[in-house]
């Protein structure tokens, strides 16, 4: 991509009405416009985030045995009345009334309507276990919208829901979400706490959610700092080895790491002082078993291998896709701007030709972008007639992981400059030096 022909809108000044540094820094990028309070348009390079976390967590999802759907954002509020949740949702709720008097709403969640599609065509044990799951816009009319994408209005949400026959078979659904959610955060670039999180006033069911280390979280989180330590990596994962995944589960939850929701100071006081944290942090995610609870009410039943029907048991598990632009920017900026992890990163690569025009830098930038493109790497190419100056700050700005520099004076000795956003550091090389360096990057 040339900028000179792409769509970038950024602004120079820091808004005003932006308290938190992923919204200055999304609003400055040029990532995001609002169009009301918590309503946000997805401007080219805000879009290109949005759709690389989606891409993640859609291949994690289906690496776990996970089917992906769609359902539409608009649900029939009859669906509600039966769970009782249309008066119990309260405000929260976008209800809205179509020309024929029928009462609608914007979908906060989903439980609703995929139980009505379950229990529409599915009668056997036989077809079970299921997990189906969409990546769709939610409606939630927050009281208090704020911190751009973070706490949106509309936001983009995937949400799993599980149907198994027993208790065991849903726990098992269950410890496939927590270990590609772990993944699926991992690939991001992203460390997400598991914590033990409230499992409201019927109790008994169970619930973790993933929190993001950031001063700016809205939740305050308690835990044991060598949970710090653990990592995925890239081990292969069998998400049938049902004892294989109940062990990486049980080591996730084992230090302790709680919400101010579930915090338990005694037990916190357990851990041996040097290890225990307070600090806040973002949730990102949310995976719960809730058993019965839909099922027994909207009648999802199925026949048991003894012919008798009995109400499955269910989970819902979400991840907050719009909300994680948010947080991965509050986990990775500096003063200059965002700084994105390679695995998000809406362009792998900026080339910065620092004298356009000249005949020779205009080549060699124009022989980069065609090799990067040539890797399947999506570069993005400063042509514009621009100060240097001007060029390095657009860069810093929307923090693209790695920049290639290419200039006159380096030029005549076959050089460029490779230079990590993170690090700050630089190197020169041959132009097909530095091909090869990001080549082995990606
Ligand atoms: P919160 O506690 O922040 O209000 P929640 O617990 O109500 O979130 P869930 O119902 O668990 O949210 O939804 C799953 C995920 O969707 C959350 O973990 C979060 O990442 C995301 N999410 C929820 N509400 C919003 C919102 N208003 N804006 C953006 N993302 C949201
Ligand atoms: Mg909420
Ligand atoms: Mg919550
Ligand atoms: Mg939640």
């Amino acid at each position: 991509m040339r900028l000179s022909r792409y769509f970038l809108p950024v602004m120079k000044e820091t808004p005003a009405d932006a308290q938190i540094a992923s919204h200055r820094l999304m609003l400055r990028a040029g990532m995001i416009k609002q169009a009301s309070a918590g309503i946000y348009s997805w401007l080219p390079l805000g879009y290109k985030v949005l759709k690389n976390i989606e891409r993640i967590v859609h291949e994690e999802q289906i690496a776990a045995g996970h089917i992906p759907m769609l359902m539409p954002t608009l649900q029939p509020a009859d669906l509600w009345r039966e769970s009782g949740r249309y008066d119990a949702y309260g405000p929260e709720m976008l209800r809205i009334r179509d020309r024929q008097d029928r009462d609608m709403l914007y979908g906060p969640t989903n439980e609703e309507m995929i139980t009505d599609i379950f229990r529409s065509h599915v009668s056997s044990y036989r077809d079970l276990p299921l997990t189906l799951y969409h990546i769709q816009w939610k409606f939630r009319d927050e009281v208090r919208p704020r911190f751009g994408v973070m706490r949106g209005r509309e936001f983009y949400m995937k949400d799993g829901y599980n149907f198994d026959l027993t208790y065991e078979d849903a726990m098992h659904a269950y410890d496939r979400h927590m270990v590609s959610y772990l993944r699926s955060y991992e690939r991001m670039g992203l460390r997400a706490i598991p914590m033990r999180a409230d499992s409201g006033p019927i109790g008994g069911e169970d619930t973790h959610e993933f929190l993001v280390l950031a001063d700016t979280g809205e939740s305050e989180v308690f835990y044991d700092s060598t949970i710090l330590d653990m990592k995925l990596g890239d081990r292969g994962i069998d998400y049938y080895d049902r004892a294989g995944l109940r062990n990486i589960c049980e080591t996730w939850t084992t230090p302790y790491a709680r919400t101010d929701e579930t915090h338990d100071q005694s037990l916190f006081e357990k851990i041996p002082e040097d290890r225990r944290r307070e600090s806040r942090g973002i949730e990102v995610g949310q995976i719960f078993y809730f058993g019965t609870k839909y099922s027994a009410a909207m009648g999802a039943t199925v026949a048991g291998p003894d012919g008798a029907k009995v109400p499955v048991h269910m989970g819902s598990h979400g991840i907050g896709v719009s909300r994680l632009v948010g947080a991965l920017i509050e986990a990775n900026h500096d003063e200059k701007g965002i700084i994105w992890p390679e695995g998000v990163t809406p362009f792998h690569v900026g080339i910065v030709n620092l004298r356009q025009g000249d005949g020779d830098c205009d080549a060699a930038c124009e022989r980069l972008l065609e090799a990067t493109t040539a890797l399947g790497l999506e570069p993005l190419y400063d042509d514009r007639n621009e100060r240097a100056g001007a060029k390095f700050a657009t860069m810093d700005l929307i923090g693209l992981p790695w920049r290639i520099t290419v200039g006159p004076r380096g030029l005549k000795e076959g050089k460029v400059e490779l230079t990590s956003r993170r690090t700050g550091e630089s190197e020169e090389m041959s132009p097909e030096a530095a091909i090869d360096r990001i080549a082995q990057i990606y």
